[in-house]
């Protein structure tokens, strides 16, 4: 059984501005609730950044449609199931395959070969999806072909806040209603949103949790906002605020949805050397290896100092493995990691 933990928003907010003992505090009590809800294991999803061609302008992002300093590419479907087989190899339960956003015909149905193809040459590859915003009927193709899990931020839970990171023609209410439709097909569903980007406040952060858990999600990513040169909206607080506060956001949201799967991101680590490691020990139960070739890797910066460009995937295997034993927990090989928070849900028959 899990506990139904209400917490209000005032409380929320004092606890995402904990610093210090309080915030020691904090964290311990959301590792405790992790470590009985979900013992101390660390799941991986291998992050295959397949592409950053975009027709999306978000005004905080690196890879906007229009920034015209970066190369753009699409990984073909040999390189992919290549970056597949490493997974494989390595014993990654997982895969993410994410890019920039597309709805065209041609990239749909690439992707949903290369789902059919990795499903059938990798059947025991759990897949993720993140690629955005699609219809109905585009979801329900992709989970047909096979992938089980799919992510889609919402960047902020505030519709007006929302407005002020995208132009015109991108809608929350557009968002919002993807996130029902991946819920209704039968996805587990993951969201999250940017800690600290423009206009942001902590009520906002506040809230951000409460609609995690209004829509029920199975799984959430949240990294710090970090400006990238050729993005229009800069970082307007400190680094390290917006470092402590996801941190803190973590362990709110841990404290709040005990089951769901929670992503120590790799913003974290670009902000400090070892901002995984503090993201497990704030209660995060999920980290995603960078398996993107390395020849791509510099191309796919969606803000600044992104870690891990430089390393090979391999080396980013080592790596994190030796990060998650080195807070004492346990790096979970070849198994899916499923939300526990999922099964849960679709055994109580959820509403969407
Ligand atoms: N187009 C896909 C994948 C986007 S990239 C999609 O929308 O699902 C994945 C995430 O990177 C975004 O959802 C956003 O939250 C995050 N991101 C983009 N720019 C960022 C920045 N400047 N700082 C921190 N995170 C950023």
């Amino acid at each position: 059984m899990v506990r139904e933990i209400c917490i209000s928003k005032e409380e929320l907010i004092e606890n995402l501005e904990a610093k210090g003992l309080k915030q020691k505090d904090l964290h311990a009590k959301a590792v405790n609730i992790r470590d009985e809800y979900l013992s101390k294991n660390v799941y991986f999803r291998g992050l295959i950044e397949f592409s950053n061609i975009c027709n999306n302008d978000c005004f905080y992002c690196g890879i906007r449609k229009s920034n015209h300093h970066v190369k753009r590419y699409l990984m073909s479907k040999d390189e992919i199931l290549e970056a597949v087989e490493f997974c494989n190899k390595a014993d990654y339960g997982s895969i993410v395959l994410q890019s920039g956003e597309r709805r065209d015909k041609k990239f749909v149905n690439f992707v949903i070969e290369v789902v059919e193809e990795i499903k059938k040459r990798f059947p025991k590859a759990g897949i993720t999806l993140c690629i955005g915003e699609l219809n109905k009927k585009v979801y329900q193709k992709f989970f047909d072909a096979g992938a089980h899990r799919y992510l889609l931020r919402i960047e902020t839970s505030n519709k007006r806040h929302y407005e002020k990171l995208h132009p015109r023609e991108m809608s929350f209410e557009a968002r919002k209603k993807c996130l029902k439709n991946l819920k209704d097909i039968g996805f587990q569903v993951g969201t999250g949103i940017m800690v600290g980007s423009p206009f942001q406040r902590v009520e906002n952060l506040a809230d951000d949790l409460l609609f995690f858990k209004e829509i029920d999600v199975d799984m959430v990513g949240m990294g710090p906002f970090i400006s990238h040169q050729y993005a229009p909206l800069k970082v307007d607080g400190n680094n390290k605020r917006n470092f402590n506060l996801s941190l803190n956001m973590i362990a709110c949201l841990r404290i709040l949805m005990p089951d769901i799967n929670i992503a120590a991101t790799t913003a974290l680590q670009a902000l400090h050397p070892e901002g995984r490691e503090y993201g497990l020990n704030a209660g995060a139960n999920v980290i995603m290896p960078l398996v993107t070739p390395k020849r791509y890797r510099e191309y796919y910066q969606l803000y600044n100092n992104k870690p891990c460009i430089e390393e090979s995937s391999s080396e980013c295997l080592n790596c994190i493995t030796q990060r998650i034993k080195s807070v004492g927990l346990i790096p979970k090989f070849g198994e899916w990691g499923d939300s526990l928070h999922y099964f849960r849900r679709i055994k109580n028959g959820y509403s969407s």
